[in-house]
């Protein structure tokens, strides 16, 4: 099946409502198309900055509105991120990401030293990725310079729901952003996050917007809510797997060649649950000690799981060729 950027609301609807097994199968068969079906590329994310965010995203435990576990700290020290580096390196990951809790970039100091960091990394042999909020495109160049291979920016939902999550910023802005990056020749990685009290419908709307991007971002992550304690989305309920599987075969069908990334949610979910994901397409994990500011799957686990399953890790740079 070709690439297509005109899926319409229906179409993806009539996929996602696919009596389960079937929509497994044909999202399987895409994926064994597209990708070495035996292969899962191994993410770590690093919080480089963390809390006090100025945005009012309610599922986030590092926004500066919220009461929450999570303590404001600044710009982690050069040496300390390529530490962290090295180590998710030799644990087996291919993909390193920081994330710094910023509404947008700005040049200065600590920008430079996010810049020296990409550059040293990704001497390194691994692909790097930066999600740090809104850029300008010189941002975006210099990102390109210094080596960085993507940029994560979630849409999170479907645009209508969007204002119920976030106030502090507009849809738009998030589509521009991702237009700038791609502008710049980075790799986008943009995906969302279910079990928000979003509606079925919500969840059509957010792939339609994923997938009618041209081209289709890079790398898809599906996260499942964390709900986190002081946030307004604390109380939300854990949401079943099936949402998540339908939701990662039905990226997996309307997206064929993206890195369809299992992402925030998964610790505590059981080998079974994982193993129905993989077969839904599912083609990639981030692992190590936190996602962020939430603990994460270890890379221990990961490779215990890995093993049972006969899955390799993904080499970098492998996933585009
Ligand atoms: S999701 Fe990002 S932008 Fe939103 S509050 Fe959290 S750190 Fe800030």
């Amino acid at each position: 099946m070709e690439c297509r950027c005109d899926w319409t609301k229906e179409e993806i609807r009539a996929v996602h409502d696919t009596p389960l097994l079937e929509l497994i199968y044909s999202a399987a068969s895409i994926h064994r198309k597209h990708h070495t079906a035996d292969q899962l590329q191994v993410c770590s994310l690093l919080s480089i900055k963390t809390g006090g965010c100025p945005e009012d995203c309610k599922y986030c435990p590092q926004s500066a509105r919220y009461k929450t576990d999570v303590n404001a700290s600044s710009l982690m020290q050069e040496e300390e991120i390529i530490n962290s580096a090295k180590k998710a390196i030799a644990n087996g990951s291919t993909r390193f990401c920081m994330g710094a809790a910023w509404r947008s970039v700005r040049d200065g100091p600590q920008f430079d030293r996010i810049l020296e960091v990409v550059k040293q990394i990704t001497s390194m042999g691994v692909e790097v990725c930066c999600t740090l909020g809104m850029l300008n495109e010189s941002q975006a160049k210099r990102l390109k310079q210094a080596g960085l291979y993507a940029y994560n920016h979630n849409l999170d939902t479907s645009p209508e729901f969007y204002p119920s999550i976030t106030t502090t910023r507009r849809y738009e802005d998030r589509l521009k952003t991702l237009d700038t990056v791609e502008k710049a020749g980075i790799s986008v990685c943009c995906g969302g996050i279910i079990g928000m009290g979003e509606s079925i419908e919500d969840r059509i709307g957010l792939l339609q917007m994923l997938a009618s991007r041209n081209p289709h971002p890079e790398s898809v992550p599906i996260n499942l809510l964390i709900p986190v304690a002081g946030t307004p989305l604390e109380e939300r309920a854990f949401i079943p797997i099936w949402d998540m599987v339908r939701m990662i075969a039905t990226a997996r069908i309307i997206m064929p060649k993206a890195m369809v990334r299992l992402s925030g949610g998964r610790l505590g979910r059981s080998m079974e649950e994982h193993a129905l994901c993989f077969l839904a397409g599912a083609n990639s994990i981030f692992s190590g000690e936190k996602l962020l500011t939430r603990p994460c799957s270890d890379f221990d686990a990961d490779r215990e799981m890995m093993d049972l399953f006969g899955l390799k890790i993904l080499p970098a740079f492998e996933a585009k060729k």
